[in-house]
């Protein structure tokens, strides 16, 4: 079966927009002030995709005339001494965001090394303070994942206001903070989770999907809405989604593909928000 293109959402070319509009708040800011933004990145351990992730953030940092800032830790750091590196990082004036890759080893206190971030360098949209001014509708630093769904369907048109949205996860990094964007952009929110009863019902309910589990092919096609707008943002090994594409794709009227959807707003994301915390930072108006 052939892919109806006019529904696909591509995440690829909005991003590119936002780095290219992101490239100009930069220039902005070093003419303002003769700084360069910066993001500082934190890996700890010797995760392959954790440094694939961090290596293409740096890139993108460089795209658009920000520098990157790259901290590497060992396997075997405890939590004392990344939360005394975090620490640093929090007080040098040099540094407008700071990113510590998710999942730290596991003999890490992950929450602690997180809410070491003050919330004006919290760019990845991590810490309480960042998730409370999420729900209320405080606009400053989105977590990246949603925040990037959020300008997808902005640039898709698609009406929030009164719509039916089911969000399937309900982690602290996508799950909860997309139903916090959704619910302040008036929609009518259903959060589900692994012991939602029935969850293919509660989900044929929606005008808009966002799948946000970590189950590859878990959203079934004849759990989607005839129109409903199906946003996957999970990736599994072998770039699958979290929805089963072939099958929902046909019943939605809008729909992001697995890579090239969702994927791409997320570093984008990180990359604008960081250009908007310096710009904070340094007192310069964007407008
Ligand atoms: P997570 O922390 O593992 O959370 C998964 C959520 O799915 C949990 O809330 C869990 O419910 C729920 N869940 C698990 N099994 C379920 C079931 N059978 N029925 C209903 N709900 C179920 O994962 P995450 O970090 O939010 O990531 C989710 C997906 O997004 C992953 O595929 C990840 O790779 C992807 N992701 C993509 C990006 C990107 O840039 N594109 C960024 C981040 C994550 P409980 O709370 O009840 O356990």
């Amino acid at each position: 079966m052939t892919t109806d293109t006019s529904k696909l959402i591509d995440g690829k070319a909005v991003a590119a927009k936002v780095l290219e509009r992101c490239a100009a708040k930069v220039e902005k800011i070093k003419q303002a002030t003769g700084k360069t933004p910066c993001l500082a990145t934190v890996l700890v351990g010797d995760d392959p995709a954790s440094e694939t992730y961090v290596r293409m953030k740096g890139k993108r940092c460089e795209a658009v005339g920000m520098q990157s800032l790259r901290v590497e830790m060992s396997a075997e750091t405890t939590t004392e001494q990344l939360l005394e590196k975090m620490n640093q990082l929090a007080i040098d004036a040099a540094v407008n965001g700071i990113l510590l890759q998710h999942p730290v080893p596991s003999q890490i206190d992950e929450r602690a090394a997180f809410e070491a971030i003050p919330v004006s360098k919290d760019v990845d949209g991590v810490t309480a303070g960042g998730l409370g001014e999420m729900w209320l509708g405080i606009e400053r630093f989105g977590s990246c994942t949603p925040a990037g769904i959020m300008t997808l369907l902005r640039e898709y048109n698609v009406k929030l206001e009164g719509l039916e949205a089911c969000v399937i996860g309900r982690s602290p990094i996508l799950g909860k903070p997309m139903a916090a964007m959704l619910c302040n952009a008036n929609a009518t929110v259903t959060i589900c989770h692994s012991r939602t009863k029935d969850l293919g019902d509660v989900v044929r309910r929606a005008d808009l999907i966002v799948a946000a589990v970590g189950r590859p092919n878990f959203v079934k096609g004849d759990w989607v809405k005839e129109g409903a707008i199906v946003i996957d943002a999970g990736y599994n090994p072998g770039n699958v989604g979290d929805v089963d594409f072939a099958a929902a794709e046909p019943r939605a009227s809008l729909i992001t593909p697995v890579p090239g959807g969702v994927g791409p707003m997320t570093i984008a994301t990180l990359i604008d928000q960081t250009a908007d915390a310096a710009a904070e930072q340094f007192g310069v108006s964007l407008d």
